[in-house]
């Protein structure tokens, strides 16, 4: 039988739950605990660092083991109710250490902290602290409230926060690829999903942070930057006017000031995703670019043009679908419909060749017919993806599905048709990955293959992962060309060559 083991990033289910640990802050040690696990997608764990580098300027040690810990964080997903339960159950381990140990600090932060605000306290007793997404800042002030005594929430929004200016630390890394979040929230209202309500109004940050961060990576070592956004597509920056001083009895701007307004990066006003992704790429040719993720109603030929260009940017695009058929889209309020997004898929095919794409999809969304049903079984021929997660519908209180439709397809009938995605997606996966076979891929080398450390594993420029046998003329951090010999549903097996 084929495993079916998805190649992507985003969101690796291997790493749900990790602990993360880093170095203290010289200096500042205050002597207590962090203990911080994350769950859901990779904006969360970029988060993990953003809370565990405000920290650490706190005096904060991390540790790897939550018995050793002062405070306990849990970075959570809401975007489905197994994610929540899982988080709930976590919770309920912690219960025996914090009987064991009372001084100690539990808190929620993430999207199920912004989805259930202070009822969490009352829920589940144990939690001290409620933190949202976008609140992260206030922490050492919300721990310093539970030390004296009280239970501490912040849960607002903002319309500003993009946490440009933390650098934050690298947790668990390989010194080889980053995750860069370039916008925080989303406005899509999606009929299905909880992120708008949980992480806020969409906001692009600072074009020249995101580079300054990519450049300080690359001179760190790093050979791969992933730019997070929940629909990067419609990143836009808009350059702040300065604010005009007038020359004496004029209403002239003073000349000084509007020759250096953006003069730095050389833009234009606006920077849109196309352009962005250009300033990354040029950062250095060394440096490769990956992004997630791509909505299909904003992605543009321009975007694509961008790609094309630069050798640097990576040929994969994950295009999410969610359905084949335009009523369920429109239900789930994607403003898309089946043929504008063939015809994106039309235009990645001729203006990228060779260009992997992934999706995600949903199924058993509240009144989807068998027919319905198949035209996502036919969409998926169509495209041939190379890899895709695929999910049940999962009511979510408070979304706009949850209030106007029925969750009315029986739980057997969303697994059917989940079972019968899937098995055709391995199909496809082995079609993608069989076509490969003969080729040589440019592969960056991550380390020591999963399964023994004869082997290096990394990715090609089209996301798959690379299995070859170590040498002594490469090490993890350089790229190779492997000639592809063989090939598993996830995996491409080959040797290096010149
Ligand atoms: N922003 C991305 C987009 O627009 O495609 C995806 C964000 S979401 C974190 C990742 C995926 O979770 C979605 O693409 C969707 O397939 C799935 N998802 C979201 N809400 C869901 C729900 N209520 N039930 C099942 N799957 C869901
Ligand atoms: Fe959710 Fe849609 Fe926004 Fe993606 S684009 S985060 S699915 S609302």
């Amino acid at each position: 039988m084929m495993d079916l083991v998805i190649p992507d990033k985003t969101h690796d289910e291997s790493r749900q739950g990790e602990a993360l640990v880093l170095e203290p802050a010289a200096g500042k040690n205050n002597g207590r605990k962090l203990y911080i696990e994350s769950y859901g997608c990779a904006m969360n764990f970029s988060d993990s660092e953003i809370v565990a580098s405000i920290l650490a300027e706190q005096g904060f040690e991390t540790t790897a083991d939550h018995n050793l810990a002062d405070v306990i964080f849990i970075n959570t997903c809401s975007i489905r109710e197994n994610a929540e339960q899982r988080v709930r159950n976590r919770l309920k381990e912690f219960t025996v250490a914090k009987v064991k140990n009372p001084g100690l600090v539990v808190g929620v932060l993430g999207c199920m902290a912004e989805r259930l605000k202070s009822k969490f306290l009352e829920e589940e007793k144990l939690v001290d602290v409620v933190v949202g997404p976008d609140a992260y800042r206030n922490l050492p002030e919300l721990i310093d409230q539970v030390d004296s005594g009280q239970k501490a929430v912040n849960v607002l929004l903002s319309r500003e926060e993009t946490y440009a200016d933390i650098s934050p630390v690298r947790l668990n890394s390989n010194g080889i690829n980053a995750f860069v979040s370039i916008m925080r929230g989303c406005d899509n209202m999606c009929s299905f999903c909880v992120v708008p309500f949980t992480r806020g109004r969409e906001r692009s940050r600072d074009p020249k942070s995101i580079v300054a961060e990519c450049t300080d990576l690359f001179n760190k070592g790093y050979r791969e930057v992933t730019l997070l956004g929940q629909n990067v597509d419609s990143y836009k920056w808009k350059q702040p006017q300065p604010a005009l001083s007038k020359g004496e009895g004029s209403d002239e701007p003073n000349a000084e000031e509007v020759l250096s307004f953006g003069e730095d990066l050389g833009e234009s006003e606006t920077t849109n995703f196309a352009n962005l992704l250009e300033l990354v790429a040029l950062i250095n040719p060394d440096l490769r670019v990956r992004f997630s993720t791509s909505h299909p109603k904003d992605i543009t030929d321009d975007v694509l043009y961008t790609i094309n260009q630069y050798e640097n940017i990576c040929n994969y695009i994950h295009l999410p679908v969610q359905s084949g058929n335009s009523r369920i889209l429109e239900m789930m309020n994607r403003t898309y419909d089946r043929e504008w997004y063939i015809n994106r898929i039309d235009a990645i095919r001729r203006i990228i060749p060779d260009c992997a794409v992934s999706t995600d999809v949903i199924t058993g969304f509240c009144s989807e017919t068998d027919e319905e049903h198949h035209d996502t079984v036919t969409m998926m021929d169509y495209v041939k993806y190379d890899f895709a997660y695929m999910f049940k519908y999962s009511e979510r209180p408070g979304t706009l599905a949850a209030k106007r439709y029925a969750d009315d397809i029986p739980e057997e009938i969303k697994q059917k048709r989940l079972a019968q995605i899937v098995a055709k997606q391995q199909e496809y996966s082995f079609y993608r990955m069989q076509a490969r076979i003969g080729k040589v891929e440019k592969v960056l080398i991550e380390g020591y293959s999963k399964k023994s450390d004869k082997d290096y594993c990394g990715r090609s420029d089209q996301n798959a992962m690379v299995i070859f046998p170590v040498g002594d003329n490469y090490k993890p951090g350089e790229y190779v060309n492997v000639l592809i010999e063989k090939t598993t549903s996830a995996t491409l097996i080959g040797k290096v060559v010149e």
